[in-house]
């Protein structure tokens, strides 16, 4: 017999932040098409995408607007170097967001992908404060639960144990300071105090070291990966002052929260502030192509400028600004400004959040129900190992694709899931919910599970239900369950 897809991809492919074990008794899915909101696996099941392709995808699958614009610029160039050299996409990209963001980030520093765009905006931040003559200031300061991606150097600001401790020798930690996460109020206090305290440990991390730190880097509103962890943006604001007072960069990695994922274009937006250094991927090219950019501000721009080569910032990727990816950018930010996507997003923020609140709001085991924007969430109270897996796949047989974070479910839709599918997305949910919560799993088979890892190791009890960080079994982890659920 020939081997079917699943056998010759686990016997070829090493498949990303998976035990490749595990998949002796999970299945892989071949999605051989994808249709809007729809994925078409090879047995032609249909699945909803409730988490937009691991948060890249805008526009749903095979937008016939973005593929008209990949194509056309298929037949006019695939690709150029950019040092020496430049192409009319990356120029109108840099241009549209540079107004985007109101003419404060004026200088687009292209990547490929998000980790690359983080150890940009933390090597950028070192070497301005270096070419000034401040060459002590070589720290970093992160939020407890952050993620900034899982590169060497990206790891030293990403605050997830599961993806940091194994290779803790080869890394520089940052510094950490406390999490604004609105859960922690306690009965009468309000998100805004939570993020008030917070932002007063900040202040006296800033106090005592601002003097060795560069740059504060954090996710605007929704801390991602840590279980979408949410928070007032007052604390975006006073951090922004901090920043300033102390004489600290403020990096806003926008990777999973920019591009209208939150309701406003960009998340730091809805504090009234702009980022000295602001990071950009995932959703930037509609979900279609490997791109990241990093934007900055002029200050940080001219300390760079110089006739010495050694002043200037002498990073670069060899798909650094692809014309393909930045034409697929193009093409996302004509269907925000020809549909008006955040209008039409209000409409369907609030209906996601309806159907949410009818369906879940009084469950026994749901805790924690939030949202921003096109991002929500709720924890699940399930102290049985293994909830995340167990819903995952009872999704999956439900129709969705929904990979919880520990016991975390969260949705993150594309933008064009209407009422029909937004429906059936949360009531694939209600089902998977019901079927991970009464139908734990048969005794687990040899090695098909890692005990021991994560959760209770790195956070105490009382948190696992309130923590910023992903709590419950072994699989738990970033980005979805970036991890096997
Ligand atoms: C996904 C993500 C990254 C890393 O992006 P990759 O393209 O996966 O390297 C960085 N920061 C945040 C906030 C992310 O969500």
């Amino acid at each position: 017999m020939t081997p079917s897809l699943l056998q010759r991809s686990l016997a070829a492919v090493w498949h990303p932040c998976t035990q490749m074990q595990h998949h002796e008794t999970l299945p892989l899915t071949p999605v051989v098409e994808g249709k809007g909101p729809w994925l078409i696996t090879e047995d032609g099941r249909r699945l909803l995408d409730g988490i937009s392709s691991w948060w890249v995808n805008l526009f749903g699958h095979c937008n016939p607007r973005i593929n008209a614009q990949l194509r056309d610029q298929l037949e006019r160039l695939e690709h150029v170097l950019l040092a020496g050299f430049t192409h009319p996409p990356a120029v109108e990209l840099s241009e549209r967001l540079a107004a985007l963001a109101g003419g404060t980030l004026g200088h687009a520093f292209y990547a490929s992908d998000g980790a690359s765009a983080t150890e940009i905006a933390l090597k950028m931040s070192f070497h301005m404060w270096r070419n000034l003559g401040q060459p002590q200031k070589d720290r970093f300061l992160c939020l407890e639960g952050g993620y900034h991606g899982e590169t060497v150097g990206a790891l030293a600001v990403t605050d997830v144990p599961l993806f940091r401790d194994a290779y803790a020798p080869l890394v520089r930690q940052a510094v950490t300071v406390p999490s604004p996460d609105a859960r922690r109020a306690a009965p009468g206090e309000t998100a805004i105090d939570i993020a008030r305290r917070a932002a007063d440990a900040l202040k006296a991390r800033l106090e005592a070291e601002s003097g060795r730190i560069a740059a504060f880097i954090l996710e605007p509103l929704v801390q991602g990966a840590a279980g979408m962890v949410m928070y007032d943006p007052e604390y975006l604001r006073l951090a922004r002052a901090l920043c300033d007072h102390y004489q600290v960069h403020l990096i806003c990695d926008e990777i999973a929260v920019g591009c209208g994922r939150t309701g406003t274009f960009f998340a730091h937006e809805q504090a009234g502030i702009r980022p000295d250094l602001l990071c950009l991927s995932k959703g930037i090219s509609g979900g279609y192509l490997p791109l990241s950019v990093v934007l900055c501000r002029e200050e940080i721009f001219r300390a760079f400028y110089d006739s010495d080569t050694h002043k200037g910032f002498l990073h670069s990727h060899s798909y650094t600004g692809n014309p393909l990816a930045c034409r697929a950018a193009l093409a996302t930010l004509d269907i925000f400004e020809e549909d008006d996507v955040l209008a039409a997003n209000r409409k369907r923020t609030a209906l996601l959040g309806r159907l949410l609140e009818e369906t879940f709001s009084g469950h026994p085991a749901v805790r924690h129900l939030r949202q921003r924007g096109m991002i929500a969430a709720f924890d699940v109270e399930d102290t049985t190992d293994g909830f995340s897996r167990r819903f995952f796949a009872a999704a999956l047989e439900a129709g969705a694709l929904l990979r919880p974070i520990g016991n975390t479910v969260y949705f993150m839709p594309p933008y064009v899931m209407d009422e029909p599918e937004l429906r059936a997305l949360v009531a694939a949910a209600a089902t998977a919910l019901e079927r991970a919560l009464h139908h734990p799993p048969s005794a687990p088979s040899g090695g098909s599970e890692q005990s021991g890892r994560g959760g209770s190791a790195h956070h105490p009890p009382s948190r696992l239900k309130d923590g910023d960080a992903p709590s419950g079994g072994s699989e738990q982890s970033a980005r979805g369950g970036r991890t096997l659920p």
